[in-house]
């Protein structure tokens, strides 16, 4: 048997495809590119662009698109087609190096946040070699070459997610590199690579339904809906048995991931009826952002295909859960290793312990970027309620790894030393059972093993925000720590001495990131207020820190934005934030206006004639006079903290009318028809 997945990578124009197809030194030198993260060689464009389009030509492909990740949070491409005028009335194939390697889509659309003004609005997309070039399938069918590339304005500014990301990975890189090199680890110009593995929730809900709801429709949630009595009280759903018709639905999505080269690994039910979750094994950062994308278009159009809407808001339906995306973060050192592995020696765990300690000074330092890495309207109803991480960023170590870095506060671990080698309270890491210290699920930043899963990014968005921010201040705590050392052992100081010291300042400093108790309770609040950690409930509040010094500072000195590239961002998110409540509020008026009131109305003129239901109509008036009230409070409302205001009010009393109207007159689907419970 042939050892691997039918048809996997199938549509990938990957390194196996390109061996077969370009010659020997085109294809060396393009491996060299996508491994060493080294400059491409222009004169090799044309031979591969040629390659990629017979090969996409004879998967049915008629176009390419450059593929691009704006500000917005989601793709864009913009097709063109393989043709040439042959200047004799017909036209001829043709692909050039070119055109793989630059676009000019214009684009002037896509928000750059002041970055750049129409009449200059040009922007350029670039190919990103390190991820592999594919065949997108439309919904009709047609095939279209996607070649992933970075968006930027004319002066290099970028004007996406991508090109920050992959900035922010190159300084990782850097800084790895430098921390082996003190641990005696130095692998030439081969990389370290940051990993993701990201877990992606999402609901289906019946297509037929959803199109009776014009809040989904045009929000991705429900404004409005009484909860059904039946949800997730009793955890029948969650790992249950997998219903024949979403079995279907994954057997689908699955083979359609694998052919795309994603490698969708897990699949299960979720907590809430109707969610579920898939899961890919984890891939190089970029790669793995890029299939996270993938999976979420594929997610859709797969769900279609099977009379369903894939719903992937972080909150569709209110009181129970909503959806997130764990982001599973590691980093592979130059020699192939994960480095958030405990070692099997004193050394390597003296490597493992210097990079957990980082990541306390990184996270409890730029604790509030990344809550505002994570800030969105949907968020937001997750973020804080009982169910996902709490705003507050906390890192979980589990008993164990407290333990060690108590000893390595105390200098105790320094007192043991074997053959040079220090120990730094590693006597007691073998002991660590792997995989046993994911206990704490409400844990926003937990270290699960062999890697930290950031829990609060929302189910929606682009993982490459947060993974910008992970990357660059994990990069500026190595840099602190690398200084350090290297200016003490340059002082005469002993290496393991010098490590040492620095660790126990580090965990002075920045201990109170660590928190290995319940993050949902209220203690939790009020004993991280204590502690100084920031508390960012909403994301008017988050987006905030986009325009402190601070951000700038953490920014521009490792290069992956400059202040201007920041403050584009943070113009953007906050007008797009402004806009999707916006909209939200103009939809609930126009459903309670259009839909509520009238069926309150008819409701009304039915029972008033009879007596025995006066008191239910007497209740359905009062509750319609709070809905006109309500319409009027939110017609009045400005700004976004005041229309979220009013829009719950305005629920409040329809939803309250949902329990009494007759069921054949409620113009919506409800909640249990539509979570099918
Ligand atoms: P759980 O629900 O227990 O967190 P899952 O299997 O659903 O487990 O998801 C774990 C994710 O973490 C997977 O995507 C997996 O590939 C990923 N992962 C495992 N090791 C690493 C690593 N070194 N770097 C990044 N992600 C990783
Ligand atoms: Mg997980």
């Amino acid at each position: 048997m042939k050892n691997t997945i039918e048809g996997f990578g199938e549509l990938v124009f990957g390194l196996p495809v390109m061996e077969a197809r370009l010659s020997g030194p085109t294809f060396e030198a393009l491996k060299k590119t996508i491994e060493t993260g080294s400059m491409l060689d222009a004169s090799i464009a044309d031979e591969v662009a040629e390659a990629m389009m017979i090969w996409a030509m004879e998967k049915g492909a008629t176009h390419y698109t450059h593929w691009f990740q704006p500000l917005t949070g989601s793709t864009a491409e913009k097709h063109d087609a393989f043709i040439f005028p042959d200047f004799k009335d017909g036209v001829v194939t043709n692909f050039s190096g070119d055109e793989l390697i630059q676009g000019e889509p214009d684009a002037s659309s896509f928000p750059s946040g002041g970055l750049r003004a129409t009449f200059e609005a040009r922007g350029y997309t670039g190919w990103d070699p390190t991820s592999p070039a594919f065949i997108k399938y439309d919904a009709a069918g047609a095939a279209t070459l996607t070649i992933p590339t970075v968006f930027c304005g004319y002066n290099g500014e970028a004007l996406d997610k991508k090109t920050p990301l992959l900035r922010s990975m190159k300084v990782l890189s850097e800084q790895t590199i430098r921390l082996g090199k003190l641990f005696g680890i130095d692998c030439g110009e081969t990389m370290a690579k940051a990993t993701l593995g990201a877990e992606q929730e999402y609901f289906l809900i019946d297509l037929e339904l959803v199109a009776e709801r014009p809040d989904i429709l045009q929000t991705g949630r429900t404004l409005f809906g009484k909860g059904a009595s039946k949800h997730q009280q009793l955890d029948d759903h969650y790992f249950g048995s997998i219903k024949p018709r979403v079995a279907a639905f994954m057997a689908e999505l699955d083979a359609e991931l694998w052919k795309s080269g994603v490698p969708a690994k897990t699949r299960h039910n979720e907590v809430c009826p109707a969610q579920f979750e898939i899961a890919p094994v984890f891939e190089t950062l970029n790669v793995s952002v890029d299939h996270n994308m993938i999976t979420m278009e594929i997610l859709k159009v797969t769900a279609e295909n099977h009379g369903f809407a894939c719903l992937l808001h972080e909150k569709p339906f209110a009181a129970v859960n909503g959806s997130g995306k764990h982001n599973n973060w590691s980093i592979t050192g130059p020699d192939g290793k994960n480095w958030l592995k405990p070692g099997d020696n004193p050394h390597e765990n003296a490597k493992f312990m210097t990079i957990v300690v980082a990541l306390m000074k990184a996270v409890d330092t730029h604790a509030d970027l990344l809550r505002a890495s994570v800030a969105s309207a949907g968020n937001d109803h997750r973020l804080g309620a009982n169910e996902a991480p709490p705003a507050v960023v906390s890192i979980f170590l589990g008993d164990q790894l407290t333990d060690i870095i108590e000893q390595i506060e105390g200098g105790g671990a320094n007192s043991s030393q074997d053959g040079g080698d220090i120990h730094l309270g590693v006597d007691l890491l073998p002991k660590l059972p792997r995989g046993n210290t994911d206990r704490n699920r409400t844990s926003p930043f937990a270290f699960v093993g062999n890697r930290f899963e950031f829990r609060a990014v929302g189910s929606n968005q682009n993982p490459a925000g947060a993974n910008i921010v992970l990357n660059t201040i994990v990069a500026e705590a190595f840099d602190y720590i690398c200084t350090k050392v290297e200016a003490s052992v340059a002082g005469g100081q002993e290496f393991n001495a010098a490590l040492q010291d620095v660790l126990a300042e580090i965990i002075k400093e920045h201990k109170r990131i660590l928190f290995n108790g319940d993050g949902y309770t209220d203690d939790w609040l009020e004993e991280a207020a204590k502690r100084g950690l920031p508390n960012l409930v909403t994301t008017e509040e988050a987006l905030e820190v986009l325009a402190t010094q601070k951000a700038k500072d953490v920014f521009s000195k490792y290069g992956v934005l400059t202040n201007e590239e920041l403050e584009s961002r943070y113009n953007t998110y906050v007008e797009g934030y402004e806009t999707i409540i916006g909209i939200e509020a103009s939809t609930a008026l126009d459903i309670a206006r259009t839909m509520i009131v009238p069926a309150a109305v008819t409701a009304i003129t039915e029972y008033s004639a009879v007596p025995a239901v006066a008191g239910i109509c007497g209740e359905i008036s009062s509750l319609l006079e709070k809905t006109v009230a309500g319409i009027a409070a939110l017609e009045a409302a400005e700004g976004p903290a005041a229309e979220i205001a009013a829009m719950n009010e305005l629920r409040a009393s329809v939803d309250a009318l949902e329990a009494l109207v007759p069921a054949d007159l409620w113009p919506l689907p409800t909640y249990s028809e539509m979570l099918g419970v």
